[in-house]
């Protein structure tokens, strides 16, 4: 019987999925999700978690409970940096250890250390060191890798080719929206989790296609041109999340095709009340682009966000109209 490993499907899991699922199942390892996030998942996060978390570190602590029966290993890696010289929320390198003390009748946890501050290359040592909970063949463990960062790369391709996540996870070819599309586009930008868990935005994009809108979101912005826009700051953003949204959204105000932008952020995120104020300042500086700054937690109310939501496609359409689009 194959060891069965669960991840949860919550925080960089919109990032890094098929990256940690083809390494382990080239190891041989059945890996498992948790479902999407409901109602019930959040309550039993918020039982779980410190009142203090932001909404989507509550909602993880949901998705874990989720899995914790029905798995031999839960995958939590301890996320300190995905890029060189930068790093990410701290909120990541606690998170094993928040749940090993917040969580009753866990699984073992494998939580690795993910932390290539000094060099990309140490990722390798790294996910040895992940696989040897599974296999301990050093061979196996250098093709597993090598197989998942191909997937990886190809992930990649699909999602900067305008799939979202969840479509690029199903390897397929071609890219939806192909052909002439005369929707209004409207981009996107937060962290993946705040974006592409439809409970943690109230179904945002669902919200906007049924309108009739086009999205565009952050990772759909290829690499080169992020680093070019984030290089126009006076300081390098040390944030890797945060310095590619603002990257993205600062593209996004040169682009003609984009007719709003919407930044979503967790109340109470330290990260996202910076990044969200150096983008709104973007957008104003550059004109009368139609902005949206939704702030989500576990009391944000459907009535509401559809109240702004039609607010903001009115001023969408209202700019398209006097822009002559
Ligand atoms: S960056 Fe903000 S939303 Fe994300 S985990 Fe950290 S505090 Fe929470």
């Amino acid at each position: 019987m194959p060891v069965i490993i669960g991840i949860p499907r919550s925080l960089l899991f919109y990032k890094y999925y098929p990256l940690w699922k083809t390494f382990f199942e080239e190891l041989g390892a059945e890996v498992t999700t948790s479902g999407h996030t409901t109602k019930a998942v959040l309550q039993e996060g918020l039982k779980l978690s410190v009142d203090e978390a932001c909404l989507p570190v509550k909602v993880a602590f949901g998705h874990v409970q989720a899995l914790r029966e029905r798995v031999d290993y839960i995958f939590i890696p301890r996320l300190v940096s995905v890029s060189p010289r930068e790093y990410i929320c701290p909120k990541f390198l606690g998170f094993p250890d928040m749940v090993r003390q917040c969580v009753q009748g866990l699984p073992a946890i494998i939580d690795t250390s993910i932390n290539m501050y000094r060099r990309e290359g140490d990722m390798f040592r790294q996910f040895s060191e992940m696989g040897a909970h599974i296999c301990k063949n050093p061979l196996k463990i250098t093709a597993a890798y090598r197989k998942a960062r191909s997937e990886m790369a190809r992930f990649d391709s699909r999602v900067e080719a305008g799939m979202l996540p969840e479509e690029a996870f199903i390897n397929r070819e071609g890219i939806p929206g192909d052909g002439p599309d005369h929707r209004p586009t409207v981009a996107v930008v937060g962290h993946p989790y705040n974006i592409y868990d439809s409970f943690i935005n109230i179904n945002l994009i669902k919200r906007l296609e049924e309108s009739g809108i086009n999205i565009v979101t952050a990772d759909n912005v290829p690499e080169r041109l992020v680093n070019s826009y984030a290089g126009t700051l006076n300081k390098k953003l040390f944030w890797t999340l945060g310095r590619r949204m603002v990257g993205a959204a600062y593209h996004f105000t040169d682009n003609p095709s984009i007719r709003g932008i919407i930044h979503v952020a967790s109340f109470a995120c330290g990260p996202d009340s910076m990044t969200g104020d150096m983008i709104e300042r973007k957008v104003r500086r550059k004109g009368n682009l139609p902005f949206l700054n939704l702030i989500l937690d576990e009391h944000t109310g459907e009535a509401g966000i559809v109240t702004r939501i039609e607010a903001f496609l009115d001023m969408v359409n209202m700019h398209g109209q006097a822009s002559g689009i």
